[in-house]
């Protein structure tokens, strides 16, 4: 993992600031408590230059997790979403990732939430995936680590503490040399990785966990049921063993920061395919849409002109 590619500038609260200037103070209750929201999301190159993908899913996802903590957001989806391109013309992209997020600030310390105002920020920067995507698919280990109790944080809420959970998961199989963790929910059922979706390929037909495993609505996830069943792929979103899995015929992961990504093994059992089949046709079907190569998914993207 390379140092993160500054650009020139951030958008925060209502203003562009340059890069070095976008700070907050050490006492943050955000950075004490994990008080805070967010979202990944991509601009992507088309012919027409840059275009964010699914822009208004992934902020109205922020507003939905903000309403999960209690936390006022500022800022309408409409103005965040006019913000967001602001900004990503500012910085003169072809292609980037996009940080939205909006945490408690400085203001008071302490457990009671109710006295920190918000701070909302958006920044962006040209970084593009965060798992290796070698030819025979990524190593996955299942981690010794739960999803979060959706009755102690609830894990539909993408919120920054419980990234900790994240955080531990993805740490422990990077030690012991995987490339990344699967995590089980609280009823030992599939859950997702750290930070994408699973999906399993079965006898032709693709399965991915619900919600109430502790799997994010990931937006990603969408994309994929959606391309799935126009592709005529019967697709179930069902509870999944981790032997599902085992027994699978392909298994790939995906999320906005890694796309569409094979997995090799699962606990070091081999898949009989990776990139299986279903995988390629997914993941070629996933760039013609990001990249606004097929028509049919040009509502999907959000062109930020020139
Ligand atoms: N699960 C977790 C825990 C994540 O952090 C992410 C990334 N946001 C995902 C799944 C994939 O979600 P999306 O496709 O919306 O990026």
């Amino acid at each position: 993992m390379t140092a993160l590619p500054e650009a020139s500038t951030i958008w925060m609260d209502g203003a562009l600031v340059p890069w070095q200037q976008a700070g907050t103070h050490v006492l943050t209750h955000g950075l004490h408590y994990g008080t805070g929201v967010l979202e990944g999301t991509r601009a992507f190159a088309t012919a027409d230059g840059p275009a964010v993908f699914r822009l208004s899913e992934h902020l109205r996802r922020l507003d939905r997790s903000a309403r999960m903590l209690r936390m006022e957001l500022p800022f309408g989806v409409e103005d965040l979403a006019a913000a967001t391109v602001d900004l990503v013309r500012a910085n003169g992209h072809r292609s980037c990732y996009l940080r939205h997020f909006a945490f408690l600030g400085y203001g008071s310390m302490g457990l009671d939430m109710r006295f920190s105002p918000t701070t909302t920020v958006i920044a962006s920067w040209e970084w593009h995936g965060q798992l290796p995507d070698g030819a025979a698919g990524i190593r996955l280990k299942t981690s010794s680590w739960r999803r979060t109790d959706p009755n102690a944080v609830p894990p539909a809420a993408k919120a920054t503490g419980p990234y900790l959970n994240s955080v531990l998961a993805r740490r422990e199989a990077t030690d012991a040399g995987y490339d990344e963790a699967l995590l089980l929910g609280p009823d030992g059922t599939v859950g997702e990785c750290t930070g994408e979706n699973v999906f399993a390929v079965r006898g032709g037909v693709l399965r991915t966990p619900p919600a109430s495993a502790g799997a994010l609505e990931g937006i990603t996830r969408d994309t994929v049921l959606t391309l799935a069943r126009d592709l005529g792929v019967e697709v179930r979103v069902e509870s999944l063993l981790r032997s599902d899995l085992y027994a699978a015929d392909e298994v790939f992961l995906c999320g906005t920061a890694a796309g569409v990504v094979a997995v090799g093994s699962l606990d070091d059992r081999e898949l009989p395919s990776a990139p299986g089949p279903l995988t390629v046709r997914l993941r070629a079907a996933y760039e013609a849409a990001v990249s606004g190569a097929d028509p049919r998914y040009r509502h999907w993207l959000t062109p930020v002109g020139g």
